[in-house]
């Protein structure tokens, strides 16, 4: 008796629903800024969709029944890795034994990695990769690279619409680049809740301080909230940024402390720092998340920024999907 695989029995028989690499893969991401991209790289060849939507933080999410459900159903799984989704990487893990699941920090070669300090005394490397257009792009060749492998007879197509979409995110970063260029010496810096923005402070020259570290599991401490207060004063820094996925209490005492000595510090602006805007929007996309923080910190630092940003160049650029997040089935919640 003749014995079959399975993918010889679909091209025998259309009733062969088992059959898991008939296309379109299903694709789960921990976040929307791997799935809107990629939904946009698979085009019609997949279904992307990710875990956590607008305003929802990484660091702290635990995952429901049904997002364990959809795991257990996708036939790729991406996600960020280097400990930013911390409550979800045991669970990650043991899904690995069963289905390919891809951390796209493995793209990024270790020596581009941020170190921090740690409250320990150790050193953590920093998670934020998609702040540096330069380094996520590393990071979703990596995805392709995962999706050409589990669907090949897609390859020319996630090849041709990851090319087109390099080039938007290579037309963006010279956008910000020249943006930030704006900004003048004495007030290039940038002040948050949490240490979200190292990568986009060295890629675009910029100094960074934040209230919590690497991620937000521990409290703001309230000696980082006096020693910011005292650096703002002392410097005269007009504004900090709050984040559209950390409370903003603790950057309202930075406000409320430099006040207090006679300094009068306003908000420059909310920023996407770990989640994206709602799908839809402009700051639903990776390209949109990355044109507004970068307008937004211009803007409230004192740079010029041209009114609008890159979106409507972005929408008419030329390529195999016509604007962004078109081609894309990204389905936040
Ligand atoms: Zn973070």
């Amino acid at each position: 008796m003749l014995r079959l695989s399975c993918c010889v029995l679909f091209c025998l028989s259309l009733l062969a629903p088992a059959c898991r690499a008939a296309p379109p893969l299903e694709v789960v991401t921990t976040l929307a800024q791997i799935a809107e991209p990629l939904g946009w790289i698979a085009g019609p060849r997949a279904r992307v969709s990710s875990l956590l939507g607008a305003g929802v933080d990484p660091h702290l999410y635990r995952p429901t029944r049904s997002d364990v459900a959809r795991l257990a159903a996708a036939d790729l799984v991406f996600y960020n890795g280097l400990h930013l989704e911390a409550q979800m990487e045991g669970m990650l893990q043991a899904l690995a034994a069963r289905k390919p699941v891809v951390a796209l920090a493995d793209g990024v070669a270790p020596t581009r990695l941020r170190a921090v300090g740690g409250a320990e005394g150790g050193s953590a490397r920093d998670p934020h990769l998609w702040m540096d257009p330069a380094l996520w792009r590393s990071a979703l060749e990596h995805a392709v690279a995962a999706l050409i492998a589990a669907d090949p007879a897609g390859a020319e197509g996630y090849r041709s619409r990851a090319r087109a979409y390099f080039l938007r995110l290579q037309r963006l970063q010279a956008y910000v680049t020249q943006v930030m260029a704006t900004v003048p010496a004495q007030a290039r810096v940038l002040v948050t809740a949490h240490d979200a923005f190292g990568y986009f402070g060295r890629a675009f020259d910029l100094e960074v301080l934040a209230i919590q570290g690497l991620s937000t599991e521990s409290e703001a401490g309230l000696r980082r909230i006096e020693e910011l207060v005292e650096v703002l004063v002392r410097r005269r820094i007009a504004a900090v940024f709050v984040e559209s996925s950390v409370s903003p209490r603790s950057v309202q005492a930075l406000i409320d402390g430099a006040a207090a000595r006679g300094h009068r510090v306003r908000i420059g602006g909310e920023l996407y720092s770990d989640a994206m805007g709602p799908p839809g929007d402009y700051t639903g996309t990776y390209l949109g998340m990355l044109d507004h923080n970068a307008s937004t910190i211009a803007h409230g630092l004192g740079g010029r920024v041209p009114a609008g940003g890159l979106r409507g160049e972005l929408a008419e650029m030329a390529g195999p999907v016509e604007a962004a997040g078109r081609g894309s089935s990204a389905a936040v919640h």
